[in-house]
């Protein structure tokens, strides 16, 4: 059989025509719905993506055919229907059809001005998108009858042929031009980034043209019904007289819709017309269960609507729209939760940079804690103490930060360090704080002795100088940037309670301190997984007795140093118990080596010296001698544990003290204590021994009866793989994943940060594994240890407290490993409670 000359593939949209979004795209099957709920849209066609397919390889669908549904004198519009809206397309070409004859019987009716300048904007967007001429030849031209001789003219110049009549001619070049741009490379590049599949196909809709121009109330427009900064229910958009498609946007002129002090609106100059499309909206939202923003013309005072896309929106909007549609029983609750992307919720939680005000960046690093902040830059803890007390909010500024700036982290509104990655102190810190972090700005250059700040390009910052911190785009900017503020309003803790509801999966959160805690519980964690104790040593009046009892010569020496130290454990466990009433907290014990409680400068050592009152130059030696070469691999966790038992003694003690404490304030407790870098059985048993013994002393002195839970953290890969061995002496094991994967890839995670780029830009790690879970290796420690430890103890509580933990993609391979929770930074705690959902409703158990 003889192979048709023209496709004939087409489909007039209808109310019962068989439009399929993945055939035809989500354009066709929007007006389709629009059509059902018979808004006044006009005549279209659809084309199915296999007739775009073709065209774009050499055939042509019968152009004439499509036409003959517009009338004698066809005029129409052609839109990309993707299957996705997010997708792009090609631009959109108005007008097709346009002609001589057209042309002459517009100035007829409508006016010589208004038809040469119809014209003319069909021929530069045909020359333009069409033919591919040079739009510079053909921008700028005036918009009268000068303007378009000279437009026609250059076509036919550049062409060799006088500018088509034909209608069909010319429908056969926009749909050829259209379905081939769509398969340039440059445009699936640009579709894949946006999560396209790469064989993503395109159906386009031809649709009669509303004119937008005429004698009485003409023109074109857009609305909207929410704000799509706030997501508030509001009307917005403008309507510009005698214009077309989306000139409305763009052109100065256009009046507002509503009644409004500043200017003429659409509401006053046609009453009706607007009434009807606020009755179209609500229309939409019901029935397409969206909030959209629809495209309007007016001819003649007669409304048509000519697309409908869902309304841009922020995250913060995007979320106040899906309960708001849920609560209206439009969508459901289970809808509304999936509607929310849980990596969104980040935004909500902390000040934005309003992305409608100008950004001056002057520095890109890695995005380490989201949020943004504004304030002066101080280059060290002491002057962002300073700074605060002051009462001025100030922007710590470090090479990179370690545990001593702990305080000076406290006092600032922000961190930027020059090295680091997502694993760093300065990005644990920071998120753990909520605090906004760009760390990694390599292009920088510090000069802390001359306290300033040098960038790329030359510019110079000094001390005290403003700037903002914007931490969830990793940009820092100069100046003091226009900022939105948190958003964790009733919609925010609505969304959240209904993914409560559902989730199956336990999460708690990281926090050292009664601050943190108080921020978990409003977050509504399910308790504390990791409380890191050391952090509590670094107040000034701890960190004396720390370094007496480090410098102590004798065991009895250090545990008098220690016992001063006992009380204030003691209350730091007993204020976080009774934030957390009666919700499970896990204190860990002390994990870092002793050094990092050493200062490091010479006039550090001079004033420990003297605190001391010992030389400096046996302070100097000590401390040289706490120096090892491979800290992080060296005397910490569980080692000084073995080798100095009086620290685990003390904070035992202190944990069990609390405990009585609380319990007799009459509030449940049941203490969680965990043993950091465990690497053999043996270290467990050794540790376990002495802690059971002062759980039994404290019962005996206090005369009250208490229980307590004792665990291990996974994070040496030998701990993983002995793991059947060690559940024999651990109730719980929680993977602490920072440590693992440093120690499973043997890469240091303060130092990965100088070579990840290039490293992930190679292909040689998919991904950060500090930032995303490496399942592979790292995640296949998680199942040997998981499935080893449950075999010798079938109750064996299991978790995650690295930095993974607040991941979506660690929460799902956690959840499908059969773990009981996950454990992340207060802040990560409500996208966890969010990404736990989404897997119940997506991934039911079976
Ligand atoms: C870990 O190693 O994963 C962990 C949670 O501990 P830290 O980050 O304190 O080393
Ligand atoms: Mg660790």
């Amino acid at each position: 059989m003889q192979k048709p000359e023209f496709l004939t593939d087409f489909t007039v949209i209808s109310p019962s025509a068989q439009i399929d979004p993945a055939r035809h795209g989500w354009r066709a099957k929007c007006l389709q719905r629009l059509v059902r709920l018979e808004l006044p849209v006009p005549e279209t066609v659809a084309l199915p993506a296999s007739t775009v397919r073709a065209i774009a390889a050499g055939q042509m669908v019968d152009c004439a055919g499509i036409l003959g549904h517009f009338g004698d004198v066809p005029l129409v519009s052609v839109r990309p229907s993707p299957e996705n809206p997010d997708w792009g397309g090609p631009a959109t070409i108005l007008n097709v059809g346009f002609n001589t004859a057209r042309h002459d019987h517009l100035a007829r009716t409508h006016g010589q001005a208004a038809a040469d300048a119809l014209y003319l904007r069909f021929v530069q967007g045909y020359a333009i998108h069409v033919a591919r001429l040079d739009p510079d030849t053909f921008e700028g031209l005036e918009p009268n009858a000068t303007g378009l001789r000279e437009a026609l003219r250059s076509f036919q110049q550049e062409m060799d042929e006088p500018f088509p009549e034909d209608p069909a001619r010319q429908l056969a070049d926009v749909l050829r031009s259209m379905s081939r741009a769509w398969e340039g490379t440059t445009a699936r590049l640009l579709r894949q980034a946006k999560g396209a599949p790469s064989e993503a196909a395109l159906g386009l809709v031809v649709q009669k043209m509303a004119q937008g121009i005429g004698q009485g109330i003409s023109g074109s427009g857009v609305i909207q019904f929410a704000d799509p900064i706030t997501g508030d229910p509001k009307v917005k958009g403008r309507y510009l007289g005698q214009s077309q498609g989306r000139d409305a946007l763009t052109k100065g002129d256009a009046i507002y819709l509503t009644r409004d002090p500043r200017g003429a609106s659409l509401e006053e100059l046609a009453p009706e017309v607007f009434a009807e499309l606020i009755r179209h909206g609500a229309a939409c939202r019901g029935r397409l269960r969206e909030e959209m923003q629809i495209e309007f013309t007016i001819e003649d005072g007669r409304l048509s609507v000519l697309d409908a896309v869902k309304v841009q929106r922020s995250a913060r909007a995007g979320l106040k729209i899906a309960v708001a549609l849920a609560k209206d029983g439009i969508i459901t609750q289970s809808e509304a939760v999936l509607r929310v992307e849980p990596r969104a919720l980040s935004e909500l939680l902390h000040p934005q940079v309003d992305p409608r005000g100008p950004r001056d960046v002057f520095a890109r690093g890695i995005a380490a804690s989201p949020g943004a902040a504004t304030g002066r830059i101080v280059f060290s803890s002491q002057a962002a103490q300073a700074s605060a007390s002051r009462g001025e909010p100030c922007i710590l500024v470090r090479r990179e930060t370690a545990p001593e700036d702990i305080r000076g982290m406290h006092s600032a509104v922000a961190v930027l360090t020059e090295r680091g990655g997502m694993t760093s102190h300065a990005a644990v810190i920071g998120r753990g704080l909520g605090l906004p972090c760009i760390v990694g700005a390599s292009d920088i250059r510090l000069d802390a002795k001359d306290r300033r700040l040098v960038t790329r390009d030359g510019r110079v910052f000094n001390e005290g100088d403003i700037i903002t911190i914007d931490g969830t785009t990793g940009e820092a900017l100069v100046g003091a940037a226009e900022m939105l503020p948190p958003a964790q309003d009733g919609a925010f803790r609505q969304l959240l309670a209904w993914a409560d509801e559902v989730r199956d999966i336990g999460i708690r959160a990281n926090a050292d301190t009664p601050a943190d805690a108080q921020t978990a519980r409003d977050f509504s964690a399910e308790g504390i997984g990791l409380c890191r104790t050391e952090h509590m040593f670094f107040d000034e009046d701890r960190l004396v007795v720390m370094r007496e009892m480090i410098f102590a010569d004798t065991s009895t020496d250090r545990a008098a140093a220690l016992a001063r130290l006992l009380p204030m454990q003691r209350a730091d466990f007993g204020q976080l118990f009774e934030i957390m009433r009666g919700l499970p907290v896990c204190i860990r014990l002390f994990d870092p080596p002793l050094h990092e409680f050493l200062p490091h400068s010479r006039e550090g050592l001079r004033e420990l010296a003297e605190a001391l009152d010992r030389p400096l130059s046996e302070v100097t030696r000590r401390a040289e001698a706490l120096a090892e070469f491979n800290p992080m691999l060296g005397m910490r966790g569980v080692r000084l544990g073995i080798v100095l038992p009086e620290i685990y003694d003390m904070q035992a003690r202190a944990i069990f003290e609390a405990t009585v404490e609380t319990v007799r304030a009459g509030d449940p407790v049941v203490p969680e204590i965990m043993i950091p870098l465990v690497s053999a059985r043996r270290e467990v048993e050794l540790v376990k021994t002495r802690i059971d013994a002062l759980a039994a002393a404290v019962r005996t002195k206090s005369g009250v009866s208490f229980d307590y839970r004792l665990g291990v953290m996974v994070e040496t890969p030998r701990a993983a793989l002995r793991a059947g061995e060690i559940a024999q002496h651990a109730s719980f094991l929680s993977f602490g994943t920072n440590d693992l994967t440093q120690m499973t890839y043997g890469l240091s995670r303060d130092d990965a940060g100088r070579f990840m780029n290039t490293y992930v830009q190679e292909g040689v790690f998919p991904e950060d594994p500090f930032h995303i879970l490496d399942v592979d290796g790292v995640g296949e420690l998680l199942l040997i240890g998981a499935e080893r430890g449950r075999k010798t103890r079938e109750k064996l509580t299991l978790s995650i407290c690295g930095e993974h933990g607040g991941n979506p993609e660690s929460i799902a391979f956690c959840r499908n490993a059969g773990f009981d929770y996950v454990s992340c930074s207060p802040y990560r705690v409500p996208q966890a409670r969010l990404a736990a959902a989404h897997l119940a409703l997506t991934e039911p158990k079976g």
